[in-house]
C-alpha cells in the first residue's frame, strides 16, 4: 500500500485480485445555442461577468421561462445518435435545492421523464476492439452560474475571504448523459470510462451540439465508482466524483477512487456514498455526502408545458445524424494513407474535418496534414482557440498549398500569407500581392540580383570561376538576401554559376 494525498491506496493488481469495479458516468454537456435554455441571452463564454443575464435567469419574481426549440433539438439529435428511444411526451421538473450560484433556488430539469431514454453507444477502445456502454437517459437541464472564491489556496469556499458570482453561465442549456451500470471491464475499467467520454465528446462534436471543451467546461464528466468482492452479483457503495474535466483525469479519478475504496474495504471498513472533489494531481478528497432524490423535493414544472414532439420531428432528425466519427476517420485514415499515430495527433488536435475540407477543396491530403497539423495548430495554440476557430478557412488553406505547387510561394512566404490570411487581410492571392511576397519567377530581375552580387563580391566570383562550386552557395545567399527572400533558390543557383562559367 501507498499513501496519497491522505487516503490508503491498494495496490492496483490486488484490487484486481479481489474486486471487480462498476462504473457509472454522468456527462453534462452544454449545447451551443445562440440563447439560453428558457430566455433570449446569449451564451457567449469568457464574456464579461453579469453581462448576459435577464429577469428569467435570474430567476426574478413574476418572469416566465419559454423552452428553446433549437436546444430539444440538439436533445434528440443526441438522443438519436445514441440509439435511444425518444419519449412521445415528457416533462420537466423542478430540483430544489439552495446554492448561491442558482439564483432561482431551484434548477429546471427532467426527473422521472427523460426525453431519451435505453440507448447505447459502441465504444472503441485502443486494442481496435468496441465495448458497448448502454445509456440510461439523456434528459435536458440548465446550467448554474458560476462562484468565485478569493482567498484560499485551493479556490474552494472553505478559507474564502470573498465569494463572486457570475451568472452567465446560469440557464445554458445542458444535456445530462447517464450511462447505466458499466459492469465487466475489470482491469480495463479506466481506459473504459475514458474510451467512453472520448467516444461521447467527438460524437457530440460530429453532431455539432456543443463545442465539447472540457478545459472549459461545456463537456464534464461526474464518474461514479464502486467495487464488488470478485464474482459478486450485488453492486457495492459507490462515490461520485464530480466535474472531472479532461479525458486522461477520467481515467486517473476512476483508478484512484478504485484503489482507495478497495483499502477501505480491505481494511474492514465501508465506503461512504458521496460525492468526492477531484485535484488535478491525480487524487479525489471527500465532498458532501450525497442527497437522495427525496432531498429535492422534485415536482412537475408548472410554468412549462410538457414537450411531445412528432414523430416527423423525430425523423427529420434522425436523418440528419452523420456517420459515427471514428468509423469515418478509419475510412479516412485509409485513404490518407498513415499511421494510428499520426492519425491520433490529427484528431487530438481537432484537424481530421478540416484536412478533411481541405483535401476536398483540392490540396494534396499530405499538405493540408501539414497545415493544419502544424503551423495553423501552433497558431490555434498561441490564441488559445481551437483550430475551427481560427479565421482561415479549409478553400482558404487549399488556396495556399495552391500557389505553393504553382511556384508563386516558397513555403516560408506560404507562411507569412497565412499569417495575413489570419490577421484578416483576405484571401491568399490578396495577400500575396498586397505583401509583395510572391517569388521573383522573373529571370531577368534575377540575373541582374545576380550580376550585382558577383560584382560586390569579386573574389568569391574569382573562386567559383577558377572551379570552387559550393562557393556559389555565398553568392545565393546574397541574392535571397537581396529579394528578401522571394527569388527562386534552385533558379538564382543555375543563374549564378551560369555567370561564372560552370554550367
Ligand atoms: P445521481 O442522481 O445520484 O447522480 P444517477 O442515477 O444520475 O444518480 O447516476 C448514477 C450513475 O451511477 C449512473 O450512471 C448509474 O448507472 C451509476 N451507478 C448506479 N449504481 C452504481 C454503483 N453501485 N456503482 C457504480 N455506479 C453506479
Ligand atoms: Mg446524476
Ligand atoms: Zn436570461
Amino acid at each position: 500500500m501507498t499513501i496519497a494525498a491522505g487516503a490508503e491506496l491498494l495496490d492496483y493488481d490486488d484490487v484486481i485480485a479481489r474486486y471487480d469495479p462498476v462504473l457509472g458516468l454522468e456527462v453534462h454537456v452544454e449545447l451551443s445555442t445562440a440563447t439560453k435554455m428558457f430566455c433570449g441571452c446569449a451564451t457567449t463564454f469568457g464574456a464579461e461577468p453579469n453581462t448576459q443575464v435577464c429577469p428569467v435567469c435570474l430567476g426574478l419574481p413574476g418572469s416566465l421561462p419559454v423552452l428553446n426549440e433549437a436546444a430539444v433539438e440538439s436533445a434528440i439529435r443526441i438522443g438519436l445518435a445514441l440509439n435511444c428511444e425518444i419519449v412521445d411526451w415528457c416533462r420537466f421538473a423542478r430540483k430544489n435545492y439552495f446554492y448561491p450560484d442558482m439564483p432561482k433556488n431551484y434548477q429546471i430539469s427532467q426527473y422521472d421523464e427523460p426525453i431519451a431514454i435505453n440507448g447505447y453507444l459502441e465504444v472503441p477502445l485502443e486494442d481496435g476492439s468496441t465495448w458497448r456502454v448502454e445509456i440510461e437517459r439523456a434528459h435536458m437541464e440548465e446550467d448554474t452560474g458560476k462562484s468565485l472564491h478569493i482567498g484560499s489556496d485551493t479556490g474552494r469556499i472553505a478559507g474564502a475571504t470573498e465569494s463572486l458570482l457570475d451568472y452567465n453561465r446560469a440557464g445554458v442549456p445542458l444535456i445530462e448523459i447517464v450511462t447505466k451500470p458499466i459492469v465487466g471491464a475489470g482491469a480495463g475499467a479506466p481506459q473504459v470510462a475514458r474510451a467512453y467520454v472520448t467516444a461521447l465528446r467527438d460524437l457530440l462534436r460530429a453532431l455539432g451540439v456543443s463545442d465539447v471543451r472540457m478545459d472549459q467546461g461545456s463537456m464534464r464528466c461526474d464518474s461514479n465508482v464502486s467495487l464488488m468482492p470478485k464474482g459478486a452479483s450485488e453492486f457495492g457503495t459507490r462515490s461520485e466524483t464530480k466535474n472531472v474535466n479532461s479525458l486522461k483525469s477520467v481515467e486517473v479519478a476512476v483508478q484512484y477512487e478504485m484503489r482507495r475504496q478497495a483499502a477501505v474495504l480491505g481494511s474492514g471498513g465501508t465506503v461512504t456514498q458521496e460525492t468526492r472533489h477531484f485535484h488535478e494531481d491525480g487524487y479525489t478528497s471527500p465532498g458532501r455526502t450525497k442527497e437522495t432524490a427525496e432531498d429535492y423535493r422534485y415536482f412537475p414544472e408548472p410554468d412549462l408545458e410538457p414537450v411531445a414532439p412528432s414523430r416527423d420531428l423525430v425523423d427529420r432528425l434522425r436523418a440528419t445524424i452523420p456517420e459515427l466519427p471514428w468509423l469515418t476517420r478509419k475510412r479516412i485514415q485509409q485513404d490518407w494513407g498513415i499511421s494510428d499515430e499520426v492519425m491520433r495527433d490529427l484528431v487530438n488536435a481537432g484537424a481530421v474535418e478540416l484536412v478533411a475540407a481541405t483535401v476536398e477543396a483540392g490540396a494534396p491530403s499530405e499538405s493540408a496534414r501539414a497545415w493544419w497539423g502544424n503551423f495553423l495548430v501552433q497558431k490555434a495554440n498561441e490564441a488559445g482557440v481551437g483550430l475551427d476557430r481560427l479565421a482561415i478557412t479549409p478553400a482558404q488553406v487549399a488556396a495556399v498549398v495552391k500557389l505553393v505547387e504553382e511556384g508563386k510561394l516558397s513555403n516560408k512566404l506560404a507562411r507569412q500569407v497565412v499569417e495575413g490570411v489570419l490577421a484578416g487581410e483576405g484571401e491568399p492571392e490578396q495577400v500575396m500581392t498586397d505583401r509583395g511576397l510572391a517569388l521573383v519567377r522573373d529571370d531577368s530581375l534575377m540575373q541582374s540580383a545576380v550580376d550585382e552580387a558577383l560584382a560586390a563580391n569579386p573574389d568569391v566570383a574569382e573562386k567559383i570561376r577558377g572551379g570552387k562550386v559550393q562557393a556559389a552557395g555565398a553568392i545565393v545567399g546574397a541574392v535571397m538576401k537581396a529579394t528578401k527572400g522571394q527569388a527562386d533558390a534552385a533558379r538564382v543557383r543555375e543563374l549564378v554559376l551560369a555567370a561564372c562559367g560552370q554550367s
